[in-house]
Protein backbone atom coordinates (compact mmCIF):
# COMPACT_ATOMS: atom_id res chain seq x y z
CA UNK A 1 0.00 0.00 0.00
CA UNK A 2 1.41 3.33 -0.83
CA UNK A 3 2.95 5.91 1.32
CA UNK A 4 0.32 9.18 1.05
CA UNK A 5 0.96 12.76 1.19
CA UNK A 6 -2.42 14.85 1.27
CA UNK A 7 -2.08 18.73 0.76
CA UNK A 8 -5.30 20.40 2.04
CA UNK A 9 -7.20 19.64 4.99
CA UNK A 10 -10.49 21.10 3.66
CA UNK A 11 -13.28 18.34 2.56
CA UNK A 12 -11.83 16.77 -0.25
CA UNK A 13 -8.34 16.09 1.52
CA UNK A 14 -9.95 14.71 4.35
CA UNK A 15 -12.24 12.08 2.53
CA UNK A 16 -9.05 10.92 0.49
CA UNK A 17 -7.20 10.26 3.40
CA UNK A 18 -10.46 8.65 5.27
CA UNK A 19 -10.61 6.23 1.90
CA UNK A 20 -6.88 5.89 1.26
CA UNK A 21 -6.07 5.13 5.19
CA UNK A 22 -9.58 2.56 5.15
CA UNK A 23 -7.61 0.63 1.91
CA UNK A 24 -4.87 0.76 4.47
CA UNK A 25 -2.36 3.35 3.06
CA UNK A 26 0.02 5.05 5.41
CA UNK A 27 -1.63 8.83 4.92
CA UNK A 28 -0.25 12.27 6.24
CA UNK A 29 -1.89 15.64 5.99
CA UNK A 30 -0.27 18.79 5.25
CA UNK A 31 -2.66 21.91 6.35
CA UNK A 32 -1.15 25.35 6.67
CA UNK A 33 -4.02 26.59 8.92
CA UNK A 34 -6.13 24.99 11.58
CA UNK A 35 -8.03 21.89 10.21
CA UNK A 36 -11.83 23.41 9.47
CA UNK A 37 -10.41 27.08 10.09
CA UNK A 38 -11.66 29.86 7.99
CA UNK A 39 -9.08 29.82 5.43
CA UNK A 40 -10.48 26.66 4.15
CA UNK A 41 -13.75 26.62 1.88
CA UNK A 42 -15.22 23.97 3.91
CA UNK A 43 -15.63 26.81 6.53
CA UNK A 44 -18.17 28.54 6.98
CA UNK A 45 -20.36 27.45 3.91
CA UNK A 46 -23.81 26.39 3.85
CA UNK A 47 -23.24 22.81 3.51
CA UNK A 48 -26.30 21.69 1.38
CA UNK A 49 -25.01 18.03 0.55
CA UNK A 50 -28.67 16.19 -0.65
CA UNK A 51 -29.83 15.93 -4.25
CA UNK A 52 -30.92 19.07 -5.09
CA UNK A 53 -28.37 21.36 -6.71
CA UNK A 54 -26.37 19.19 -9.67
CA UNK A 55 -26.61 21.13 -12.08
CA UNK A 56 -23.14 22.51 -13.27
CA UNK A 57 -22.03 26.58 -13.33
CA UNK A 58 -22.18 26.11 -17.02
CA UNK A 59 -25.92 26.42 -18.15
CA UNK A 60 -27.89 27.53 -21.18
CA UNK A 61 -28.90 31.41 -20.49
CA UNK A 62 -25.68 32.23 -17.93
CA UNK A 63 -23.71 33.98 -20.51
CA UNK A 64 -27.16 36.55 -20.86
CA UNK A 65 -27.53 36.51 -17.40
CA UNK A 66 -24.21 37.39 -16.61
CA UNK A 67 -23.74 40.38 -18.40
CA UNK A 68 -26.66 41.76 -16.54
CA UNK A 69 -25.61 40.92 -13.29
CA UNK A 70 -22.01 42.24 -14.26
CA UNK A 71 -23.54 45.77 -14.31
CA UNK A 72 -25.02 45.49 -10.77
CA UNK A 73 -22.76 45.50 -7.73
CA UNK A 74 -25.23 43.92 -5.19
CA UNK A 75 -25.81 40.85 -7.86
CA UNK A 76 -25.08 37.67 -6.89
CA UNK A 77 -22.36 36.97 -9.99
CA UNK A 78 -19.45 39.01 -10.96
CA UNK A 79 -16.06 38.96 -12.93
CA UNK A 80 -13.20 41.13 -12.01
CA UNK A 81 -12.32 41.65 -15.57
CA UNK A 82 -8.66 41.50 -15.70
CA UNK A 83 -5.88 41.32 -18.61
CA UNK A 84 -5.37 37.21 -16.62
CA UNK A 85 -4.63 34.65 -19.47
CA UNK A 86 -5.77 31.62 -17.03
CA UNK A 87 -8.77 33.93 -16.51
CA UNK A 88 -9.54 34.59 -19.93
CA UNK A 89 -9.16 30.79 -21.18
CA UNK A 90 -11.63 29.76 -18.37
CA UNK A 91 -13.81 32.18 -18.86
CA UNK A 92 -13.63 31.32 -22.85
CA UNK A 93 -14.27 27.30 -22.32
CA UNK A 94 -17.11 27.93 -19.38
CA UNK A 95 -18.49 29.81 -22.60
CA UNK A 96 -18.19 27.17 -24.63
CA UNK A 97 -20.08 24.89 -22.55
CA UNK A 98 -23.42 26.63 -21.86
CA UNK A 99 -25.20 24.01 -23.88
CA UNK A 100 -28.27 22.39 -23.08
CA UNK A 101 -26.55 18.74 -23.69
CA UNK A 102 -23.02 20.13 -22.12
CA UNK A 103 -25.09 21.29 -19.19
CA UNK A 104 -27.58 17.96 -19.04
CA UNK A 105 -24.52 15.46 -19.36
CA UNK A 106 -22.77 17.21 -16.47
CA UNK A 107 -25.46 17.22 -14.32
CA UNK A 108 -25.97 13.44 -14.42
CA UNK A 109 -22.10 12.76 -13.36
CA UNK A 110 -22.16 15.27 -10.33
CA UNK A 111 -25.81 14.05 -9.74
CA UNK A 112 -24.54 10.29 -9.66
CA UNK A 113 -21.81 11.79 -7.60
CA UNK A 114 -23.89 13.67 -4.99
CA UNK A 115 -25.98 10.59 -4.50
CA UNK A 116 -22.80 8.36 -3.43
CA UNK A 117 -21.81 10.56 -1.48
CA UNK A 118 -25.29 11.40 0.59
CA UNK A 119 -25.04 7.89 0.98
CA UNK A 120 -21.31 7.32 2.36
CA UNK A 121 -22.52 10.37 4.59
CA UNK A 122 -25.56 9.04 5.63
CA UNK A 123 -23.51 6.02 7.22
CA UNK A 124 -20.21 8.01 8.63
CA UNK A 125 -22.60 11.53 10.19
CA UNK A 126 -24.38 11.45 13.52
CA UNK A 127 -28.08 12.88 13.58
CA UNK A 128 -26.43 15.97 15.20
CA UNK A 129 -23.93 16.71 12.47
CA UNK A 130 -26.30 15.40 9.56
CA UNK A 131 -29.91 16.60 9.21
CA UNK A 132 -31.83 14.83 6.56
CA UNK A 133 -35.23 15.65 6.56
CA UNK A 134 -36.14 17.74 3.01
CA UNK A 135 -35.38 21.12 1.68
CA UNK A 136 -37.34 23.32 -0.30
CA UNK A 137 -36.45 25.09 -3.95
CA UNK A 138 -38.51 28.45 -3.53
CA UNK A 139 -39.26 30.77 -6.98
CA UNK A 140 -40.56 34.23 -6.56
CA UNK A 141 -41.25 34.58 -10.06
CA UNK A 142 -44.33 32.85 -12.16
CA UNK A 143 -41.64 31.45 -15.44
CA UNK A 144 -38.73 30.72 -12.87
CA UNK A 145 -41.48 28.32 -10.95
CA UNK A 146 -42.99 27.28 -14.31
CA UNK A 147 -39.39 26.77 -15.59
CA UNK A 148 -38.41 24.48 -12.29
CA UNK A 149 -41.61 22.58 -12.90
CA UNK A 150 -40.53 21.31 -16.27
CA UNK A 151 -37.27 19.69 -15.22
CA UNK A 152 -39.23 17.65 -12.55
CA UNK A 153 -40.50 15.25 -14.85
CA UNK A 154 -36.57 14.42 -15.77
CA UNK A 155 -35.23 15.22 -12.58
CA UNK A 156 -37.50 12.30 -11.01
CA UNK A 157 -36.65 9.92 -13.33
CA UNK A 158 -32.73 10.33 -12.23
CA UNK A 159 -34.05 9.30 -8.55
CA UNK A 160 -34.40 12.98 -7.44
CA UNK A 161 -37.81 12.69 -5.20
CA UNK A 162 -39.25 16.31 -5.81
CA UNK A 163 -42.91 17.46 -5.51
CA UNK A 164 -44.46 20.57 -6.35
CA UNK A 165 -45.82 22.86 -3.50
CA UNK A 166 -48.31 26.04 -3.94
CA UNK A 167 -47.33 29.15 -1.24
CA UNK A 168 -50.37 27.50 0.76
CA UNK A 169 -48.67 23.84 1.10
CA UNK A 170 -45.61 25.54 2.24
CA UNK A 171 -47.11 27.77 4.76
CA UNK A 172 -48.35 24.46 5.91
CA UNK A 173 -44.93 22.70 5.58
CA UNK A 174 -43.21 25.65 7.32
CA UNK A 175 -45.96 27.15 9.48
CA UNK A 176 -45.07 30.60 10.45
CA UNK A 177 -42.74 31.47 8.13
CA UNK A 178 -44.05 33.84 5.68
CA UNK A 179 -43.03 33.18 2.36
CA UNK A 180 -43.52 35.80 -0.67
CA UNK A 181 -42.98 33.09 -3.43
CA UNK A 182 -44.87 31.91 -6.76
CA UNK A 183 -44.21 28.22 -5.75
CA UNK A 184 -41.73 25.99 -4.15
CA UNK A 185 -39.95 22.12 -5.08
CA UNK A 186 -39.45 20.31 -2.19
CA UNK A 187 -37.05 17.72 -2.05
CA UNK A 188 -37.69 14.98 0.52
CA UNK A 189 -33.75 13.84 0.26
CA UNK A 190 -32.43 17.83 1.05
CA UNK A 191 -29.59 17.41 3.70
CA UNK A 192 -26.90 19.37 4.93
CA UNK A 193 -23.98 19.40 7.24
CA UNK A 194 -23.14 21.60 10.31
CA UNK A 195 -20.16 22.62 9.20
CA UNK A 196 -17.07 23.65 10.67
CA UNK A 197 -18.13 20.90 13.28
CA UNK A 198 -18.30 18.52 10.80
CA UNK A 199 -14.48 18.76 9.22
CA UNK A 200 -13.28 18.66 13.46
CA UNK A 201 -15.33 15.44 13.59
CA UNK A 202 -14.18 14.05 10.49
CA UNK A 203 -10.47 14.97 11.68
CA UNK A 204 -10.97 13.27 14.69
CA UNK A 205 -11.98 10.44 13.48
CA UNK A 206 -9.06 10.22 10.82
CA UNK A 207 -6.52 10.93 13.82
CA UNK A 208 -7.95 7.46 15.25
CA UNK A 209 -7.09 6.20 12.50
CA UNK A 210 -3.53 6.33 12.38
CA UNK A 211 -3.65 9.26 9.89
CA UNK A 212 -0.96 11.87 10.61
CA UNK A 213 -2.30 15.33 10.18
CA UNK A 214 0.46 18.07 10.53
CA UNK A 215 -1.82 21.26 10.75
CA UNK A 216 0.13 24.92 10.77
CA UNK A 217 2.04 23.01 7.98
CA UNK A 218 2.08 24.88 4.75
CA UNK A 219 3.56 23.12 1.89
CA UNK A 220 6.48 25.84 -0.31
CA UNK A 221 7.96 23.79 -2.57
CA UNK A 222 8.97 20.40 -4.01
CA UNK A 223 11.87 18.56 -4.62
CA UNK A 224 11.40 16.32 -8.48
CA UNK A 225 13.25 14.18 -9.74
CA UNK A 226 11.74 13.84 -13.65
CA UNK A 227 8.26 13.58 -13.32
CA UNK A 228 8.74 12.12 -9.71
CA UNK A 229 8.49 14.01 -6.61
CA UNK A 230 11.01 13.12 -4.30
CA UNK A 231 10.58 15.69 -1.30
CA UNK A 232 8.04 17.99 -0.26
CA UNK A 233 8.86 21.76 1.62
CA UNK A 234 7.46 22.43 3.74
CA UNK A 235 7.28 25.19 6.46
CA UNK A 236 8.23 23.04 9.19
CA UNK A 237 11.06 20.61 7.29
CA UNK A 238 11.02 18.31 4.48
CA UNK A 239 8.70 15.71 4.40
CA UNK A 240 8.91 12.36 2.03
CA UNK A 241 6.34 10.61 0.46
CA UNK A 242 5.80 7.73 -1.91
CA UNK A 243 2.19 9.57 -3.33
CA UNK A 244 1.01 12.91 -3.13
CA UNK A 245 -2.04 14.34 -3.79
CA UNK A 246 -3.19 18.24 -4.51
CA UNK A 247 -6.04 18.64 -2.57
CA UNK A 248 -5.41 22.47 -1.74
CA UNK A 249 -8.77 23.74 -2.97
CA UNK A 250 -8.38 26.98 -4.53
CA UNK A 251 -4.81 27.01 -4.08
CA UNK A 252 -4.13 23.60 -6.19
CA UNK A 253 -3.66 25.51 -9.23
CA UNK A 254 -1.00 27.37 -7.61
CA UNK A 255 0.89 24.49 -6.12
CA UNK A 256 0.19 22.10 -9.63
CA UNK A 257 1.72 24.61 -11.66
CA UNK A 258 5.18 24.44 -9.36
CA UNK A 259 5.13 20.46 -10.74
CA UNK A 260 4.33 21.76 -14.09
CA UNK A 261 0.30 20.90 -14.06
CA UNK A 262 -1.74 23.48 -15.76
CA UNK A 263 -5.01 23.21 -13.86
CA UNK A 264 -8.36 25.37 -15.24
CA UNK A 265 -9.73 26.21 -11.89
CA UNK A 266 -10.37 29.56 -10.93
CA UNK A 267 -11.38 31.28 -7.01
CA UNK A 268 -14.85 31.67 -7.43
CA UNK A 269 -15.72 34.12 -4.27
CA UNK A 270 -18.89 33.40 -1.92
CA UNK A 271 -19.91 34.99 1.34
CA UNK A 272 -21.95 33.74 4.31
CA UNK A 273 -23.90 35.69 7.10
CA UNK A 274 -24.60 34.12 10.05
CA UNK A 275 -27.24 35.56 12.14
CA UNK A 276 -27.72 35.03 15.77
CA UNK A 277 -31.81 34.13 16.43
CA UNK A 278 -34.11 35.54 14.18
CA UNK A 279 -37.79 35.55 13.87
CA UNK A 280 -39.71 34.21 11.76
CA UNK A 281 -36.84 31.56 10.17
CA UNK A 282 -37.83 28.59 8.34
CA UNK A 283 -36.89 25.10 9.91
CA UNK A 284 -35.94 23.62 7.20
CA UNK A 285 -32.77 24.75 4.20
CA UNK A 286 -34.04 26.84 1.77
CA UNK A 287 -32.54 27.44 -1.66
CA UNK A 288 -33.67 31.16 -3.08
CA UNK A 289 -33.35 29.40 -6.43
CA UNK A 290 -33.67 32.92 -8.59
CA UNK A 291 -31.52 35.33 -6.03
CA UNK A 292 -29.10 32.06 -5.93
CA UNK A 293 -29.14 32.30 -2.12
CA UNK A 294 -29.18 29.34 0.45
CA UNK A 295 -30.24 29.33 3.64
CA UNK A 296 -29.59 26.53 6.50
CA UNK A 297 -31.08 26.87 9.94
CA UNK A 298 -28.44 25.69 12.48
CA UNK A 299 -30.19 25.82 15.97
CA UNK A 300 -30.59 29.01 17.08
CA UNK A 301 -28.57 30.36 14.25
CA UNK A 302 -29.61 30.80 10.09
CA UNK A 303 -26.37 31.11 8.15
CA UNK A 304 -27.70 32.65 4.55
CA UNK A 305 -24.80 32.00 1.56
CA UNK A 306 -24.55 33.29 -1.65
CA UNK A 307 -22.70 35.32 -4.88
CA UNK A 308 -20.40 33.88 -7.19
CA UNK A 309 -17.19 36.61 -7.45
CA UNK A 310 -14.31 35.41 -10.17
CA UNK A 311 -11.86 38.41 -8.71
CA UNK A 312 -9.03 36.81 -7.68
CA UNK A 313 -7.73 35.21 -4.71
CA UNK A 314 -8.77 37.76 -2.18
CA UNK A 315 -10.93 37.22 0.24
CA UNK A 316 -11.63 40.89 1.01
CA UNK A 317 -15.84 41.28 2.01
CA UNK A 318 -17.83 43.69 -0.43
CA UNK A 319 -20.59 44.86 1.99
CA UNK A 320 -22.79 45.76 -1.11
CA UNK A 321 -22.45 41.87 -2.21
CA UNK A 322 -23.40 41.20 1.73
CA UNK A 323 -26.44 43.58 1.16
CA UNK A 324 -27.24 41.89 -1.63
CA UNK A 325 -28.01 38.55 -0.07
CA UNK A 326 -30.11 40.17 2.52
CA UNK A 327 -31.88 42.14 0.56
CA UNK A 328 -33.24 38.82 -1.48
CA UNK A 329 -33.50 37.14 1.78
CA UNK A 330 -35.49 39.75 2.82
CA UNK A 331 -37.82 39.97 -0.71
CA UNK A 332 -38.26 35.99 -0.20
CA UNK A 333 -38.96 35.91 3.86
CA UNK A 334 -40.56 39.65 4.07
CA UNK A 335 -41.11 38.82 7.84
CA UNK A 336 -38.00 37.49 9.05
CA UNK A 337 -36.75 39.59 12.12
CA UNK A 338 -33.83 41.46 12.15
CA UNK A 339 -31.19 39.50 14.22
CA UNK A 340 -27.47 40.19 15.13
CA UNK A 341 -24.96 38.63 12.76
CA UNK A 342 -22.57 36.98 14.63
CA UNK A 343 -20.22 36.20 11.51
CA UNK A 344 -19.56 37.10 7.82
CA UNK A 345 -17.33 34.80 6.35
CA UNK A 346 -16.13 34.90 2.66
CA UNK A 347 -14.47 31.62 0.95
CA UNK A 348 -12.79 30.51 -2.18
CA UNK A 349 -14.73 28.03 -3.83
CA UNK A 350 -12.34 26.03 -6.45
CA UNK A 351 -14.21 26.28 -9.74
CA UNK A 352 -13.37 24.35 -13.26
CA UNK A 353 -15.64 25.55 -16.37
CA UNK A 354 -17.40 22.43 -16.29
CA UNK A 355 -18.00 22.33 -12.11
CA UNK A 356 -16.09 18.67 -12.48
CA UNK A 357 -12.90 17.93 -9.98
CA UNK A 358 -10.01 16.66 -10.70
CA UNK A 359 -9.38 13.54 -9.21
CA UNK A 360 -6.69 11.02 -10.53
CA UNK A 361 -3.41 10.80 -11.36
CA UNK A 362 -1.95 13.81 -13.21
CA UNK A 363 1.58 13.13 -13.78
CA UNK A 364 4.52 10.62 -11.61
CA UNK A 365 3.91 9.94 -8.43
CA UNK A 366 1.61 13.45 -8.22
CA UNK A 367 -2.59 13.16 -8.51
CA UNK A 368 -5.32 15.52 -7.76
CA UNK A 369 -8.37 15.92 -5.79
CA UNK A 370 -9.37 19.74 -6.33
CA UNK A 371 -12.07 21.70 -8.08
CA UNK A 372 -14.93 20.67 -6.37
CA UNK A 373 -16.30 23.98 -7.23
CA UNK A 374 -19.68 25.09 -5.68
CA UNK A 375 -20.92 21.25 -3.96
CA UNK A 376 -17.61 20.43 -2.54
CA UNK A 377 -19.05 18.84 0.70
CA UNK A 378 -21.43 17.22 -1.90
CA UNK A 379 -19.01 15.76 -4.20
CA UNK A 380 -15.99 15.24 -1.66
CA UNK A 381 -17.45 11.85 -0.22
CA UNK A 382 -17.44 10.05 -3.26
CA UNK A 383 -14.21 11.84 -4.89
CA UNK A 384 -12.07 10.57 -2.35
CA UNK A 385 -13.50 7.32 -2.59
CA UNK A 386 -12.81 7.08 -5.84
CA UNK A 387 -9.36 8.69 -5.81
CA UNK A 388 -8.45 5.92 -3.06
CA UNK A 389 -9.84 3.49 -5.35
CA UNK A 390 -7.17 4.39 -8.39
CA UNK A 391 -4.32 4.98 -6.24
CA UNK A 392 -4.73 1.94 -4.13
CA UNK A 393 -5.65 -0.17 -7.59
CA UNK A 394 -8.85 -0.95 -6.34
CA UNK A 395 -11.40 -1.32 -9.57
CA UNK A 396 -13.10 1.73 -9.17
CA UNK A 397 -16.50 2.51 -8.55
CA UNK A 398 -17.59 5.18 -10.73
CA UNK A 399 -15.91 6.37 -14.45
CA UNK A 400 -13.17 8.08 -13.76
CA UNK A 401 -12.63 9.63 -16.85
CA UNK A 402 -15.16 12.66 -16.65
CA UNK A 403 -12.33 13.59 -13.69
CA UNK A 404 -9.58 13.28 -15.35
CA UNK A 405 -6.74 15.74 -15.90
CA UNK A 406 -6.53 14.86 -19.30
CA UNK A 407 -10.23 15.04 -19.91
CA UNK A 408 -11.03 16.00 -23.57
CA UNK A 409 -11.82 19.73 -23.26
CA UNK A 410 -15.73 21.12 -25.23
C1 LIG B 1 -20.55 30.76 0.32
C2 LIG B 1 -20.31 29.31 -0.02
C3 LIG B 1 -21.33 28.40 0.15
C4 LIG B 1 -21.13 27.06 -0.21
N1 LIG B 1 -22.13 26.17 0.03
C5 LIG B 1 -21.96 24.87 -0.29
C6 LIG B 1 -22.97 23.94 -0.03
O1 LIG B 1 -24.02 24.29 0.49
N2 LIG B 1 -22.75 22.64 -0.38
C7 LIG B 1 -21.59 22.23 -0.97
O2 LIG B 1 -21.46 21.05 -1.28
N3 LIG B 1 -20.58 23.09 -1.20
C8 LIG B 1 -20.73 24.40 -0.87
N4 LIG B 1 -19.74 25.30 -1.11
C9 LIG B 1 -18.53 24.83 -1.78
C10 LIG B 1 -17.60 24.09 -0.82
O3 LIG B 1 -17.42 24.87 0.33
C11 LIG B 1 -16.26 23.80 -1.51
O4 LIG B 1 -16.49 23.12 -2.72
C12 LIG B 1 -15.36 22.92 -0.66
O5 LIG B 1 -15.25 23.42 0.64
C13 LIG B 1 -13.98 22.78 -1.28
O6 LIG B 1 -13.23 21.96 -0.45
P1 LIG B 1 -11.68 21.73 -0.68
O7 LIG B 1 -11.23 20.78 0.33
O8 LIG B 1 -11.46 21.43 -2.11
O9 LIG B 1 -11.04 23.18 -0.45
P2 LIG B 1 -10.77 23.94 0.94
O10 LIG B 1 -11.85 23.65 1.91
O11 LIG B 1 -10.49 25.36 0.63
O12 LIG B 1 -9.47 23.22 1.49
C14 LIG B 1 -8.21 23.42 0.93
C15 LIG B 1 -7.22 23.50 2.06
O13 LIG B 1 -5.90 23.51 1.52
C16 LIG B 1 -5.11 24.30 2.38
N5 LIG B 1 -3.92 24.75 1.66
C17 LIG B 1 -3.85 25.61 0.62
N6 LIG B 1 -2.58 25.80 0.23
C18 LIG B 1 -1.82 25.02 1.04
C19 LIG B 1 -0.43 24.80 1.14
N7 LIG B 1 0.46 25.39 0.32
N8 LIG B 1 0.02 23.95 2.11
C20 LIG B 1 -0.85 23.32 2.94
N9 LIG B 1 -2.18 23.52 2.89
C21 LIG B 1 -2.66 24.36 1.95
C22 LIG B 1 -6.03 25.46 2.74
O14 LIG B 1 -5.63 26.11 3.93
C23 LIG B 1 -7.38 24.77 2.87
O15 LIG B 1 -7.68 24.42 4.21
C24 LIG B 1 -19.89 26.64 -0.75
C25 LIG B 1 -18.84 27.56 -0.88
C26 LIG B 1 -19.05 28.89 -0.52
C27 LIG B 1 -17.92 29.87 -0.66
Amino acid sequence: MPDVLVIGGGVAGLFCAYYLRTAGATVTVVERGPIGGPQSCSHGNTGFVGTQGSAPLAEPGVPAMGLRWLLNPSSPFFVKLRPDPALIAWLWRFRRLCTAPAAAATSRVLLDMKQRSLAILRDLCGPGTLTADGMVIAYRTPEGFDRARRTVPQLSSYGVPLRELSPGELSELEPGVEFDISGALYNEEGAYLRVPEFLGELADRLAGMGVELLESTEVLGFETAGRQVRRVRTSRGDLRAGEIVVAAGAWSAAIARRLGLRLMLQPAKGYTITLKNPGGAPRRPVLLSEGKVAITPLGDRLRLGGTLELSGMSTTISPRRVEGILRTVRAHLPALSPAATMETWSGLRPCTPDSLPYIGRASGNVSLACGHGHIGLGLAPAGGRLLAQLLTGAAPDLDPEPFSYRRRPV
